[in-house]
C-alpha cells in the first residue's frame, strides 16, 4: 500500500503546486471557510462578489442580518452563514483584525478558540488554521476519507484520529499540508469522486480499490 508521503509524491508529480487557498487576505480565506461550508465553491464566489468591497471585519460584523444573509444567498444556508460569518468578523476584531498577533498564537490553543466559534467544526478551522494562521493540522474532509479509504487504509471514524494518523507520517509543515490538502482536492475533483474514475489516475496501478473491481470483473 502507497505510505501517506508517496501518495502526497504522486499527486504533486500530477498536478503540480495547487496556490491554494484562493483568497487575497488571512480574512477573506476565513470567510470563504465559512461559506464553502454544504456548497460548491462556484457559488462561494458569486456570494464573494455580492459583498464586493463590504468584505471586511468591520462592515460584515456591523451589517444588518437581513441585508448580509440576502448577499450570501448564492452560498445556501444563508441565514446560519450570516450569523456565523457576524461572529468569526467579531472575535477577527477582538484581536484587532492584526492576522500577525493571531499566528503567534500557539496553534493548539487557537484550535480550541476557533473551535469555540460557533459554526466552525474541525475542518473548517484546520483550514482556517493551515491557510489563514500558517498552523500545521492536516485537514480532513469527504475527499480525504474517500481516498484513504480507497487506497486500503482503515480509515478512523474518529476525525481526530484519522487527522493524527497521516500527521504521524508527515513533517509537521504548513506548506506541505497546504499543498497535500489541495492536491487531494485536485484528485477528487477530477478522478477520486463519489463515483470514481480510475482511468489515468495517477493512483491506478497502487489502489486497493482498482484492484479490488479488477478481481470483481
Ligand atoms: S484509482 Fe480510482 S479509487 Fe483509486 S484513488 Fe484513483 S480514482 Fe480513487
Amino acid at each position: 500500500m502507497l505510505s501517506v508521503p508517496e501518495i502526497y509524491q504522486r499527486l504533486f508529480e500530477r498536478y503540480g503546486q495547487q496556490h491554494w487557498w484562493p483568497a487575497e487576505s488571512a480574512y477573506e480565506m476565513l470567510v470563504g471557510a465559512v461559506l464553502t461550508q454544504n456548497t460548491h465553491w462556484r457559488n462561494v464566489e458569486k456570494a464573494l462578489g455580492n459583498l464586493g468591497n463590504q468584505l471586511k471585519p468591520q462592515v460584515i460584523s456591523a451589517m444588518p442580518h437581513d441585508q448580509l444573509a440576502n448577499l450570501l444567498r448564492p452560498s445556501g444556508y444563508y441565514n446560519q452563514k450570516a450569523e456565523r460569518l457576524r461572529l468569526l468578523s467579531q472575535w477577527f476584531i477582538s484581536y484587532d483584525c492584526d492576522v500577525n498577533a493571531i499566528r503567534r498564537i500557539d496553534g493548539a490553543l487557537l484550535r480550541h478558540t476557533l473551535l469555540s466559534l460557533k459554526g466552525v467544526g474541525r475542518e473548517t478551522a484546520d483550514c482556517m488554521l493551515v491557510y489563514a494562521f500558517d498552523k500545521p493540522f492536516f485537514i480532513i474532509d469527504t475527499y480525504t476519507r474517500r481516498l484513504f479509504s480507497r487506497i486500503g487504509y482503515d480509515v478512523p471514524e474518529s476525525y481526530e484520529h484519522f487527522r493524527l494518523l497521516i500527521e504521524q507520517q508527515l513533517p509537521p509543515s504548513v506548506e506541505l499540508y497546504n499543498e497535500y490538502h489541495a492536491l487531494i482536492v485536485a484528485l477528487g475533483k477530477e478522478h477520486c469522486a463519489a463515483k470514481p474514475c480510475c482511468s489515468g489516475c495517477p493512483l491506478e496501478r497502487d489502489c486497493h480499490k482498482t484492484h479490488l473491481n479488477t478481481l470483481n470483473g
